[in-house]
């Protein structure tokens, strides 16, 4: 894959960034569950987060496939992407929904960093992956609504100033398809914080500040609204396109991370008198892997692409995820094993990227409802549920 010189150089700016925050950082926040909020500013700061932002916002107007390439190179200089990359696909929502005065409202204080935008609420504890289930409910009332209910895995929560948030407008049974009646709310959390809205963190097996967020008679004002009432589930399934696009190329940094670290300690490390990495058995796994990292991140760049066109990439999105997240997965395992007892030991930050990675065959769609897209709506199986 031949890449332009401007995708190589941005390649080398987060490169750059990235060489400022080493394993040490990351070890410390991992130890201690803390947020990178260093990192964090500094991508900001670069303009990085901004990325998608048209010009006129004070963002720099890049297409997804240089979004891609941002989360990418960040995972692949071994950081943690995890703690800033929803601020670029919940942008997508706004930016392709948003009315005007939202955009104008809300889109320079992002671009500059004044506002944080990181916060993404559609799960629930008791619907789980059957998001047209949800039961958190927005009731319109004069100007506001009200809005009641519960979110869980909502990241990044305690540090964001806005969160998009996926409600029911009108109650299931009075709709005629189930996928209408949802909403999707931009609610500015510093207002609700003590007034209807509490946050409570997650401890997780890797350093993600996840939390449960609960709505007691929140009222947000009617203005909140993106694009029209009961059209929210539609709208997010276009923003979940670009999330499964940037999740997938966060995967294959990750999967090129641990190609990398795993070829170099092949090389280094030498028992009986050789290198590990002059047997067999210890090449072809991390040659499989990298043949697999590479079938991946053609898919990535293939529905970056059709998204950039202005497409509906459903299909390729999915597929994009899955492969990636099987990549990094499988390049995680790959690269523990080549370290041998070394990759369980905090210093080489195999094994805390080892954590990082697992997430990403579970969140934020499992592989198994990927499978049932690709069964059902490309390939024509009968529905399963
Ligand atoms: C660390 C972390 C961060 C997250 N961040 C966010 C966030 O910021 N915002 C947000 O909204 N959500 C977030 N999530 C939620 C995430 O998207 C969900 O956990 C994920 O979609 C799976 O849903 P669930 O946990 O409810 O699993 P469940 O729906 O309970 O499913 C459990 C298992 O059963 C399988 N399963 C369920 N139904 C079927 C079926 N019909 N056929 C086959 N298999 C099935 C699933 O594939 C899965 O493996 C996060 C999750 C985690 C763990």
């Amino acid at each position: 894959m031949t890449e332009s010189e401007d995708i190589a150089e941005i390649r080398r700016a987060v490169q750059a960034l990235c060489a400022e925050f080493p394993g040490d950082y990351w070890r410390e926040k991992d130890r201690d569950r803390a947020y990178p909020g260093e990192f964090v500013d500094a991508l900001t700061r670069a303009g990085f987060l901004a990325a998608l932002i048209p010009e006129e916002f004070g963002g720099s107007g890049l297409k997804l496939d240089a979004a891609a390439v941002i989360m990418e190179e960040i995972q692949a200089s071994g950081c943690n992407g995890a703690s800033a990359h929803a601020q670029m696909y919940i942008m997508n929502t706004l930016l392709r929904y948003g009315s005007a005065e939202q955009k104008a409202q809300y889109l320079p204080g992002i671009a500059s960093g004044e506002l944080r935008l990181q916060a993404f609420g559609v799960s629930e504890p008791t619907s789980g992956t059957d998001t047209l289930s949800l039961r958190t409910v927005a009731v319109r009332d004069g100007d506001d609504y009200v809005i009641n209910g519960q979110k869980i895995w909502t990241s990044r929560a305690e540090y964001s100033d806005l969160m998009l948030l996926l409600a029911r407008t009108t109650p299931r049974d009075q709709v005629q398809s189930k996928t209408e009646g949802l909403s999707i709310f931009l609610v500015d959390m510093r207002a609700a914080l003590g007034n209807g809205l509490t946050i409570k963190p997650i401890r997780t097996m890797m350093n993600h500040s996840t939390t449960e967020v609960f709505f007691d008679d929140l009222r947000i004002p009617a203005s909140s609204l993106i694009g029209e009432e009961g059209k929210g589930f539609r709208y997010i399934l276009s923003g979940m396109n670009a999330e499964r696009i940037l999740i997938a190329a966060e995967c294959v940094g990750d999967a090129k991370w641990f190609i990398t670290k795993a070829t170099d300690y092949a090389k280094d490390r030498s028992v009986f008198a050789r290198p590990i990495g002059q047997n067999q058995g210890v090449q072809f796994p991390i040659a499989r892997c990298y043949a697999q990292m590479r079938a991946a991140e053609l898919m990535v760049h293939h529905a970056a692409q059709v998204y950039d066109q202005g497409g509906n990439p459903g299909e390729e999105a999915n597929m994009a995820k899955l492969l990636a997240s099987e990549a990094s997965w499988a390049a995680a395992d790959m690269c523990v094993q080549t370290h041998g007892g070394f990759g369980f030991a905090e210093e080489y930050d195999v094994e805390r990227k080892f954590r990082e990675a697992r997430l990403y065959t579970v969140a934020p769609i499992s592989t198994n409802l990927i499978l049932s897209y690709l069964a059902e709506h490309v390939l024509g199986l009968p529905r399963s549920y």
